[in-house]
């Protein structure tokens, strides 16, 4: 099943404050706000470019704080989205929002228009990183707002910022076992970039703020995704979403903006997952010259080389191997090293037993 989302923009829409790093006019390239008395249009005029027998449609409303508008608001908002799902013509109904507009009478008005998935900007589950990127909720509001979310029977999404000011490599994971406890039900990853327009870009032009580079923003993201992943709590997307505005420098001020984030997080482990298993099986000086294969699933080639072979040119060059790849593996996730005819299974679980 294929599955359309028909964006609803709603920038900054209940935002009672301006988050450090927020410009939603630029990350979403200017996308037109929608208003609610244009939003059965706007759904029906999607729904001409889709074949409903095979797509999953969903209405998302997505760029602001939806749950801290005034409660009339989001039912003009709501009704719209809800007759069309009462009426077949989409299937489900989302929206994200901030953790500290949750409450009992929310959940409730969200579930009478049977909303299906709620999304929580949590971005960090550190007090003094929350503060500083001008939050306005501590970490305890945001793990309160998960469960509310979830005992409520929504699916629940959470989506984090590595590399916000103040933090560091043990707040970055302290956020993430944190994140991982509250078992939501996927979660957004999305390394801080500086956008034109925002406070961070003030701070970072008077060096109050130094964004993470590519290499290392890559590297907390794939740490967070592995630990996500071996809690059995998917990633569903990490790296902003590519667009021209974001490859625009007056638009990405700096930070580790890549149109291929999420792909660059998947080499990298990939990348961790072969290195383990070469270290693990201790080749010998000789191996220069017998090459390694790596068994592996065969969609998962360009992962596996890395962005311009990067994956190779590094095991070659820190283990002193030449690697070959093989894509005959019939199960992703998985790799098969083979040296001297004795194999060697690695995976991404192996990495935490290190
Ligand atoms: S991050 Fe969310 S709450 Fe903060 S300004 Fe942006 S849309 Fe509003």
């Amino acid at each position: 099943m294929k599955r359309c989302i028909i964006p609803i923009f709603i920038p900054h829409y209940g935002c009672s404050r301006q988050c450090v790093f927020c410009n939603q006019h630029k990350i979403t390239g200017n996308t037109e706000p929608v208003k609610p008395e244009k939003l059965a249009e706007t759904i029906n005029r999607y729904l001409m470019t889709v074949s409903r027998e095979t797509t999953f449609v969903e209405v998302a409303f997505y760029g602001g704080s939806f749950t801290a508008l005034p409660a009339d608001t989001q039912c003009s908002f709501l009704r719209p989205a809800y007759e069309a799902l009462s009426t077949g013509k989409i299937d489900a109904i989302r929206l994200s929002t901030r953790p500290d507009c949750i409450d009992p009478d929310t959940v409730a008005r969200l579930r009478q228009y049977q909303v299906a998935t709620v999304e929580l900007g949590v971005q960090s589950l550190d007090d003094a990183v929350l503060q500083t990127a001008n939050r306005g909720h501590t970490a305890r509001d945001a793990i309160r707002a998960v469960e509310l979310v979830k005992q409520a029977g929504f699916t629940c999404g959470v989506q984090l910022m590595p590399g916000l000011p103040k933090e560091n490599w043990h707040k970055l994971i302290k956020t993430t076992e944190l994140a991982v406890k509250c078992r939501p039900d996927f979660i957004r990853l999305y390394p801080t970039v500086v956008l034109a327009g925002t406070a961070l870009a003030d701070m970072y032009q008077q060096g109050e703020f130094r964004p993470l580079s590519l290499d290392e923003a890559v590297k907390r993201c794939a740490y967070m995704k592995l630990l996500c992943e071996r809690n059995h709590i998917p990633v569903i997307r990490t790296g902003l979403q590519a667009s021209r505005e974001l490859e625009d420098s007056a638009v990405t001020v700096a930070g580790p903006y890549h149109p291929a984030f999420g792909e660059l997080v998947d080499s990298h482990i990939y990348y961790l997952v072969v290195a383990h298993a070469l270290e693990q099986i201790g080749l010998p000086p000789a191996s220069r010259l017998n090459p390694v294969i790596i068994h592996f699933h065969p969609q998962e080639e360009s992962k596996m080389r890395g962005m311009k072979n990067n994956n190779l040119l590094r095991w070659q060059r820190e283990y002193g191997v030449v690697c070959k790849l093989r894509g005959d593996l019939d199960h992703k996730g998985s790799v098969v090293i083979e040296f001297n005819s004795t194999k060697f299974v690695g995976n991404k679980s192996m990495l935490f037993s290190v």
